[in-house]
């Protein structure tokens, strides 16, 4: 293994869900749903497969059906208009998009400023780009609302130099549930114009905010649209994680650099299932509604269970992940505590630390996932109360 990934090993992901299957526990660590999206997007992808449409490659950029749809969701949602044509690609899952960007937009020795903690492949991709990554850490802050992870713009300020090609920012945001206020994202923005860089944002969980917090994205912002690079997934949305469909939207110039990295890299992907995701994002608004209430029932069952066992939480304004802090179980260390967990709990969860660069910051954080039946979330409580 070369120098640039020697240092990223296994996938946190596949580590503990291995963990969860060799020991038969719970996995509320890898976000996945445990029930798949609609019955009718399911039969749309079955009858792509059966009149032949996707099953020989399908075009570079995307099938156009999808391609409209996505531009289509985009205006509908934000206001934000995209050439179907020219200024959206379909990409094999937002894994896809996050590595073809950073491929494409990057020389070695760019410097990329991204929130820390940070999903796992954005540290390996921008390494596989010769980048270097900058983080900025969001932290603990104990406010009114409860406590939750919190953005410092003074430090995103400080973090950017003459070598800062772009941000790679994330909202709502895996592992911390954080939703970048309007305010918080402004300002991201008025620090991207005045200093000119691009920014990469990853909005996978679109659809996942709740309560009063409110999507913004960044390419709505002043500024913003010529420089943006937005990564959308329909994984997450439409609980179809295995079907591997996600898409960029960006300015055509930036649409074409990142496409000429994704040819390289699956070429196309998922054929029958750009279509069926087509439909899907063409859903009535009571699907995203039903989905998002769904999601927040599961937030209330697993934050309350997770409290009466004695952990502090940090309550998600948006994602199906709620992270929490160990210490008040009297523990420090989130990797050992989540290795110890299947056998201690029957329950797998994800060691925060390994979303950080500085790893004692992240350290008494563990995250757990909330997309899963009610009743399982259920038993994952009881079981980690017997912990105390
Ligand atoms: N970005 C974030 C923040 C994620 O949590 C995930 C995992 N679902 C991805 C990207 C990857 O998405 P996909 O499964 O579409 O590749
Ligand atoms: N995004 C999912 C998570 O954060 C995992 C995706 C993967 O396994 N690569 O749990």
């Amino acid at each position: 293994l070369n120098r640039r990934l020697a240092e990223f090993g296994t996938t946190i992901f596949a580590e503990m869900s291995a963990l969860a299957t060799r020991t038969g526990s719970i996995n509320l660590g890898q976000g996945f749903p445990d029930t798949d999206g609609p019955e009718e997007i399911r039969e749309a992808a079955v009858r792509a497969l059966r009149e032949g449409r996707g099953n020989q490659y399908p075009p570079g950029p995307g099938v156009p059906e999808l391609r409209t749809a996505v531009a289509a969701h985009q205006l509908r949602r934000y206001g934000l208009s995209y050439d179907p044509d020219t200024e959206v690609l379909v990409t094999a899952g937002a894994t896809e998009a996050i590595a073809a960007s950073l491929l494409a937009l990057l020389e070695p020795g760019d410097e990329v400023v991204a929130l820390e903690p940070y999903y796992d492949s954005y540290a390996a991709c921008i390494a596989m780009a010769g980048g270097r990554r900058v983080p900025v850490t969001l932290r603990p802050h104990h406010g009114e609302g409860g406590p939750s992870f919190r953005l410092d713009l003074d430090e995103l300020r400080a973090a950017v130099t003459g070598r800062t090609r772009l941000l790679l920012i994330n909202t709502p945001h895996n592992p911390t549930g954080t939703v970048l206020t309007r305010e918080e994202l402004t300002a991201i923005a008025e620090l991207a114009v005045e200093r000119d860089l691009l920014v990469v944002t990853d909005e996978v969980y679109e659809h996942l905010v709740f309560d009063d917090a409110e999507h913004v994205p960044l390419a709505t912002l002043p500024g913003m649209r010529e420089r943006t690079v937005t990564i959308g997934s329909a994984g997450k949305t439409f609980s179809f994680t295995g079907w591997k469909v996600g898409w960029v939207t960006a300015p055509s110039a930036l649409v074409t650099a990142v496409r000429s990295a994704k040819q390289f890299l699956t070429y196309v992907a998922s054929g029958p299932f750009q279509y069926a995701v087509a439909e899907a994002l063409a859903s009535p608004e009571s699907y995203f509604t039903a989905f998002r209430e769904d999601m927040r029932a599961k937030r209330e069952v697993l934050a309350a269970g997770l409290a009466e066992a004695g952990f502090t939480v940090f309550r998600p304004a948006g994602t199906y992940f709620v992270t929490t802090d160990i210490r008040p179980l009297g523990e420090t260390d989130g990797f050992a505590f989540c290795r110890s967990l299947p056998e201690r709990a029957g329950v797998v969860a994800i060691p925060n630390a390994v979303f950080y660069d500085h790893r004692e910051e992240g350290a008494p954080f563990v995250r757990f996932a909330f997309c899963k039946q009610i009743p399982v979330l259920e038993e994952a409580a009881r079981r980690l109360k017997a912990l105390a």
